[in-house]
This record gives structure tokens, C-alpha cells and sequence, in this order.
């Protein structure tokens, strides 16, 4: 895969600080500390904080399920969306991205190995969403985005890394301008970025444990 990784020689992946659950004044410590790009579950969660934090210059991307009716607000409030996995949120995103701000960076999420998760799209999907996007010039298709299954497994956790960067790998043939695999969180991220993640998605492992409580898939 031509990445930076591997230009570089070795392993180097961005890191996105998971955000959900935590205040404003925990962002805002994060951003003194030097950290710019901040990840969210929830646009309602989100929009409190990103206007509270407005004055800093930070980078929002969503990375939970967006419902169709939340569209408008994610185009307007987030520099980035990476759960774009249907067709409807492409038309969707497009059509509400304001003008006066530069195109929303996408990443297509994919289920690639979690049968009962309802978010992402099948593999087989993905070669038809990224034409799309790349139709609409208030979207910039980024790359591929996965949350691979809680297996206990690290093993699992590999194989479906490297089913993503296989799949990255072909995507990039038809769309070079990609430069984004978003995978790896607190619990694996070390494999992730050896199997060739560019962005990995950190919560627990930088700000502490969340406060214990079931998280809907929504
Ligand atoms: C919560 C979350 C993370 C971060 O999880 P940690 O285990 O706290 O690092 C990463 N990605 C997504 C999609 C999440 O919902």
C-alpha cells in the first residue's frame, strides 16, 4: 500500500481522540496538550461542545451511526463523517453541506467481519458508494473507515485488519487521492497500525475509562 507507513519504513497512523462522554474542558486540556482532530458518537452529544470549542480550530469527524434525519446537522458541524455506508447519506451529505465551507471528508464505513452490527456496508458495496461520492464536489472521499468485532481474539482482529487494507489497497487503484484507513481503537490499535492503519481511533487509552454503561449502536 503506498502510504506513509510505508514510505517512512515503518508504522505511523494519525491519531483521532475519541471524544464521547467527556466535557468540553476535557477536550480543551486535550487541544492545549497539542491534540487537534477529536472523534463523536452522537451529533446531538457533539454540536454543544464543537460550538463550544469553536474558538480553537479544531478537527470534528463523526464516527458513530448517522441516522438520515441527522444528515443536515453532520454536514454543517463536522469537518469530517467516516460512517458514510449508504447510498442515501452520500445524497444526503451532499446536499447539505453549505458552500462556504470546503467539501466534508468521508470514509466509507465497512462491516467487515460483525454480522450482527446493522452499521457499515457489506464489502461488495464499497466500489459503487466511492463512485458516488466522488460525484458530488461538497464530499472528498478520504478512504475506509471499520469497527471490526469485539473479539476476544486478537487473531480475528488481525485477519479483519488486513481484509481492510486489502480492500483499501483496491480502492486506492480506482481513487489514488485516498490516504485514510480509520481503524484500531484503545484495545488494539497496535495491531491496526501494523496491519496498515493510517488513523486509529483512541478513547479510553488517552482520556481514561468512560463510565461504565451500555452504548447503543445509534
Ligand atoms: C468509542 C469508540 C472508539 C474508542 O474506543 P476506546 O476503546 O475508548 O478507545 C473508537 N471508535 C468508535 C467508532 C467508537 O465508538
Amino acid at each position: 500500500m503506498d502510504n506513509a507507513s510505508q514510505r517512512c519504513g515503518r508504522p505511523n497512523a494519525r491519531l483521532l481522540a475519541v471524544s464521547k462522554t467527556r466535557s468540553a474542558a476535557a477536550i480543551a486540556a486535550m487541544a492545549a496538550c497539542g491534540q487537534q482532530a477529536f472523534g463523536e458518537n452522537y451529533v446531538q452529544e457533539a454540536l454543544p461542545k464543537i460550538e463550544a470549542l469553536r474558538g480553537l480550530g479544531l478537527e470534528w469527524h463523526l464516527i458513530g451511526h448517522l441516522q438520515s434525519n441527522k444528515a443536515e446537522q453532520a454536514a454543517v458541524a463536522f469537518d469530517w463523517v467516516q460512517t458514510l455506508d449508504r447510498l442515501k447519506l452520500v445524497t444526503a451529505l451532499a446536499k447539505h453541506r453549505p458552500d462556504s465551507l470546503s467539501p466534508l471528508n468521508v470514509l466509507i464505513q465497512v462491516n467487515i467481519d460483525d454480522e450482527a452490527s446493522k452499521s457499515g456496508c457489506h464489502p461488495d458495496e464499497v466500489a459503487a458508494l466511492a463512485v458516488a461520492i466522488t460525484h458530488e464536489p461538497r464530499l472528498h472521499l478520504r478512504g475506509l473507515m471499520a469497527i471490526p468485532a469485539p473479539a476476544p481474539d486478537m487473531q480475528r482482529r488481525r485477519s479483519a485488519f488486513r481484509a481492510m487494507t486489502a480492500l483499501f489497497t483496491a480502492v486506492h487503484m480506482r481513487h489514488p487521492g485516498i490516504d485514510t484507513l480509520s481503524m484500531g481503537m484503545s484495545e488494539d490499535f497496535v495491531a491496526a497500525i501494523e496491519e496498515g492503519a493510517t488513523m486509529v481511533r483512541i478513547g479510553s487509552a488517552l482520556f481514561g475509562a468512560r463510565q461504565p454503561k451500555t452504548e447503543p449502536a445509534a
